[in-house]
C-alpha cells in the first residue's frame, strides 16, 4: 500500500471515530486528535519538512552555460529546503537512453539535471524532478501521430507558441505509455523524493481517436462539441475526463512508489470553484502539491494569493503546499524574463504565507538577465526562516467559512462561469477583507459535521448546484446552532446543474421560489425599514441607520414576497425609468417584496438574500452592500469573532495555532494600487488596536510582534489580549506563546 493511500486510511478512521462521538464539544477534541494523527503521519515522510522551495527550470540552452556555484550557494542563503528541477518530458536535461525522449541540444555527455539535484541533496534539500508533458517534436510526431492532440475538425495540434513543437494528448499513449518510462527513467536514476509535471492534464478538449474511442466506451456517446453542461455528452465528458486523469495519477504514483516508496507524483493541479479536478479527491491523493498561482496582473485583487491558499487547505488539511510564485510580471504576453517590482513581489508571498502557504519562487532560464529579485526573495525567505516555529500551524481559528463548489462551476456555471459563480464569490471575499473578518475556504464535498466543527457561520455565495445530501449537512449545521448567509439562486439546482421546483433550503430561508428571474434591473433600490414593533433597525442594518435606501443589486430571483417570519428589514423598490430625467421618479407600488429573508432555525440563524448583492458588489463595490454582507455575517454568526482589529486601512488576516502559540497574521493592502497591480510602493499603516481571543484553558505567557522583531505591549483578561500594533508595512505577525 503507497504510502498517500496509508494517510488516507488513517485520517478516515479518525473521521469514522469522531463521527461515532456525536456531541459538539467532543467533535472539536476529535478534530484536534486527527490534526494530531495527520502530523504523525507526515513526520514518517519527508512532505511536511521542506517550509521554503526553489523551482529552477533550466530552459534548453542552459547545460554547460550557467553558474551551478552562483545558484546553489544561493539556495543555500535563502534556507531552501526543497528544490523542483527541470528534468525531461519536453526536453530532457539528462542522458536518456528513452527514444524519441528529446534531449537538449546543448547536453552534450553531460548531465545538468544530475549535478544541480547532487549539489541540492549536499545541502540537505529534498529534490523533486520536473517533467512538462503538453508538447514533443516533429520526430514524435512523425512516429506516433496518434500521440498529438486533435482539435474539433480533425486537425493535429501544432503549439501556438512554438511552431517546432507539436500539442500532445494528456488521455491517451503519450501520457499512458510514453511518459510513464520516461518517470520510470527519472526515478531509477536519481531516486528523486518526486516527480511534479507541468501541464500533465490536456490543453483543452482532445477529439483524437483514442479519445474518441475511449469516451464511447465509457459512455456509449460522441464527444460532445458543446459547452452546454446540460448536454448529456458534455456532461459525461466532465465525468470522464477526470476519471481518466485520476486514472493517470494513480498509475504515474504507482510506478513512482515502484522505485521510491517516499516517493510520489505531484501534479500541477488544484485550485478553487474553476479548477478542473475534484479538490476532494485531490485532497485525498496528495500528500503534498505545489499551488502555481505565480502572480496577478490587471484588476487581480491582491488578496488572491490567499484565497488560493484557502482553497487548497480546504481539501489538503495540514498537508504542505509550496505556492510558487514568478519573480517576473505575470501577464497575456508572457514576459518569462522579466522582473516583477519588489514590493509587489512581497505582498503576493506575504499573502500567501499568511493563509498557509509555504513560500516558493520560481525561475525559467539559469542565466538571470535582471537580477533585482534576488534580495527581494532573500529578505522573505530570510525572515521566513527566523520565524519558522510560528509558521508551522496546527489549525485555523477562523469561525467563518465561505463554500466554493466545483460543481456549481461545472454544472451550473458551464461557460459562463466566472460571471455566475466566480464573481459572487470574489465580492463576498472583498466584504470580508474589508470587515476585518477572518475566514477560511470550505470545499462542498466536506460539509459534514466534523468538517464544520470550527465554523459559527457558512456563506453561501451563489452556490446553486447541492445535492439533496448537501442540503441536508447544510440543515444539520444550522440545527446544532450554526448560521448561514445565502445568496441569489443558493440551492435552486441540484448536484447536476438541474433546476428544483424549489430551493433546496426554502425550509432554512423562509421563502420558496416563485419562478424565474428578474434583470439586468435598472434604478431599482431597496428601502430600509424599521421593527414594526420595536421601531429599532435591525442589527443587519448596523451603520446603514440614516441611508433611508441603497441601491438594489442588478438580477433577483423571484419568490414568494412575504417571509413565513413576518417582516423584512428591506424592501425592493421596483425598477422605475431613469430617463428621461423628468421622468425619474419611484411609482407607488401595492406591495414591495422582501430584500432579505431572516429567520431563527433550531439554534442557528439563517440571512438570505435573493438578489446578487455579491456579484453586484464586486462588480460596483458600492461602500453600502460591504456593510450588509459584514453585517448579515456578524448577526448570523451570534457571538464574538475570534480577533477584531480597529484602525485605518485595508487589512487581510488570519488566526493560526501552533502546538504552543497562535498567530494573528496581519496583510496590509492598503494602496492606491489596490484595484489594479502591481503596487508601487508599500504604504504604512498605523496604532492598529487588536482584540484576540485565546483557546480556553490558556494564558498568554508573552506576546511578540515578528516583523517588528520586538515585545508587544499587551493587556490579558477574561481570556482575550488587548494589543496595539503600531505600524504594519506588508506583513505583521503578532505571535502569543502560551504558558506551558
Ligand atoms: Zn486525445
Amino acid at each position: 500500500m503507497d504510502s498517500s493511500r496509508r494517510t488516507f486510511l488513517k485520517q478516515t478512521a479518525v473521521v469514522s471515530a469522531a463521527s461515532l462521538i456525536g456531541t459538539d464539544d467532543r467533535l472539536s477534541a476529535a478534530q484536534v486528535k486527527s490534526a494530531e494523527a495527520s502530523t504523525k503521519v507526515n513526520e514518517a515522510s519527508w512532505y511536511s519538512r521542506p517550509m521554503r522551495w526553489a523551482q529552477l527550470s533550466f530552459v534548453e540552452s542552459d547545460p554547460g552555460n550557467y553558474d551551478l556555484a552562483f545558484w546553489l550557494d544561493y539556495f543555500k542563503r535563502v534556507h531552501a529546503e526543497a528544490a523542483i528541477l527541470n528534468a525531461g518530458g519536453c526536453v530532457a536535461f539528462y542522458p536518456t537512453q528513452i527514444p524519441l525522449h528529446y534531449r537538449s541540444k546543448w547536453l552534450g555527455d553531460g548531465d545538468a539535471f544530475g549535478d544541480i539535484a547532487t549539489g541540492c541533496r549536499k545541502l540537505g534539500m529534498n529534490v523533486v524532478a520536473r517533467t512538462d508533458a503538453h508538447a514533443c517534436h516533429q520526430d514524435v510526431y512523425d512516429a506516433h501521430p496518434d500521440w498529438i492532440a486533435m482539435d474539433e475538425n480533425g486537425s493535429k495540434r501544432r503549439h501556438p507558441s512554438d511552431r517546432d513543437f507539436w500539442i500532445t494528448c494528456a488521455l491517451g499513449p503519450y501520457n499512458f505509455e510514453f511518459m510513464t518510462q520516461v518517470h520510470q527513467e527519472i526515478m531509477s536514476r536519481y531516486k528523486a523524493d518526486g516527480i511534479f509535471t507541468n501541464r500533465w492534464a490536456g490543453s483543452g478538449m482532445c477529439y483524437c481517436e483514442h479519445c474518441r474511442e475511449n469516451f464511447h466506451t465509457f459512455s456509449g456517446l460522441d464527444l460532445p462539441r458543446t459547452q452546454d453542461p446540460l448536454n448529456a455528452a458534455r456532461r459525461q465528458y466532465l465525468v470522464w475526463h477526470q476519471l481518466r486523469l485520476f486514472e493517470l495519477w494513480r498509475l504515474w504514483n504507482a510506478k513512482i512508489q515502484q522505485i521510491n516508496p517516499d516517493a510520489s507524483f505531484i501534479p500541477n493541479t488544484g485550485g478553487g470553484a474553476l479548477s478542473d479536478l475534484d479538490m476532494k479527491t485531490v485532497g485525498e491523493l496528495a500528500p503534498t502539491l505545489v499551488a502555481d498561482r505565480q502572480g496577478r496582473s490587471g484588476a487581480m485583487a491582491s488578496w488572491m494569493s490567499g484565497k488560493s491558499a484557502k482553497e487548497f487547505r480546504a481539501t489538503m488539511g495540514n498537508k504542505a503546499v509550496p505556492a510558487i510564485t514568478s519573480v517576473g510580471l505575470e501577464d497575456k504576453y508572457r514576459w518569462k524574463d522579466s522582473v516583477q517590482n519588489g514590493d509587489e513581489i512581497r505582498l503576493w508571498m506575504a499573502d500567501g504565507i499568511a493563509q498557509g502557504f509555504r513560500p516558493a519562487f520560481t525561475k525559467f532560464n539559469a542565466r538571470p538577465f535582471d537580477k533585482r529579485w534576488f534580495p527581494v526573495v532573500e529578505e522573505v525567505f530570510q525572515w521566513h526562516y527566523e520565524n519558522a516555529d510560528y509558521l508551522r500551524n496546527e489549525r485555523s481559528y477562523a469561525h467563518v467559512g465561505m463554500v466554493y463548489s466545483q460543481q456549481t462551476a461545472a454544472f451550473y456555471g458551464g461557460p459562463d462561469a466566472v460571471a455566475k459563480v466566480e464573481n459572487p464569490g470574489l465580492g463576498y471575499y472583498q466584504a470580508l477583507v474589508e470587515a476585518r473578518i477572518p475566514f477560511d475556504m470550505v470545499h462542498d464535498g466536506l460539509l459534514d459535521s466534523e468538517h464544520l466543527a470550527q465554523y459559527s457561520t457558512l456563506i453561501l455565495p451563489n452556490i446553486a448546484a447541492l445535492s439533496t445530501q448537501q442540503c441536508g449537512q447544510i440543515r444539520d449545521f444550522v440545527e446544532r446552532g450554526g448560521g448561514i448567509v445565502a445568496t441569489y439562486e443558493t440551492s435552486l439546482y441540484d448536484e447536476w446543474g438541474i433546476m428544483r421546483a424549489d430551493f433546496g433550503l426554502a425550509d432554512l430561508f423562509g421563502t420558496s421560489y416563485a419562478g424565474g428571474k428578474e434583470g439586468p434591473m435598472l434604478n431599482s433600490y431597496l428601502e430600509l425599514e424599521r421593527d414594526p414593533v420595536t421601531e429599532q433597525f435591525h442589527p443587519l442594518l448596523a451603520s446603514l441607520e440614516d441611508a433611508g435606501r441603497i441601491i438594489n443589486g442588478v438580477h433577483r430571483v423571484r419568490v414568494n414576497p412575504s417571509s413565513k417570519q413576518g417582516g423584512s428589514p428591506l424592501r425592493v423598490i421596483a425598477t422605475y425609468p431613469d430617463l428621461p430625467m423628468e421622468e425619474v421618479f419611484p411609482r407607488t407600488a401595492a406591495s414591495r417584496d422582501a430584500g432579505v429573508f431572516l429567520s431563527e432555525v433550531g439554534k442557528g440563524r439563517v440571512v438570505y438574500f435573493p438578489w446578487d448583492i455579491d456579484s453586484t458588489f464586486w462588480e460596483v463595490m458600492d461602500v453600502d452592500h460591504a456593510k450588509l454582507l459584514r453585517n448579515a455575517v456578524l448577526w448570523a454568526s451570534n457571538g464574538p469573532m475570534p480577533v477584531t482589529m480597529e484602525g485605518k486601512g485595508i487589512v487581510d488576516i488570519a488566526i493560526w495555532g501552533q502546538i504552543n502559540s497562535m498567530t494573528v497574521h496581519l496583510v496590509n493592502m492598503t494602496n492606491p494600487m489596490m484595484m489594479k497591480g502591481p503596487v508601487r510602493e508599500v504604504i504604512p499603516i498605523t496604532s492598529q488596536k487588536l482584540k484576540i481571543r485565546i483557546p480556553d484553558g490558556r494564558r498568554a505567557a508573552r506576546v511578540r510582534l515578528l516583523t517588528a522583531r520586538s515585545a508587544a505591549n499587551y493587556h490579558q483578561e477574561n481570556g482575550t489580549i488587548l494589543v496595539e500594533v503600531p505600524a504594519i508595512d506588508v506583513h505583521e505577525i503578532v505571535a502569543v506563546d502560551f504558558e506551558a
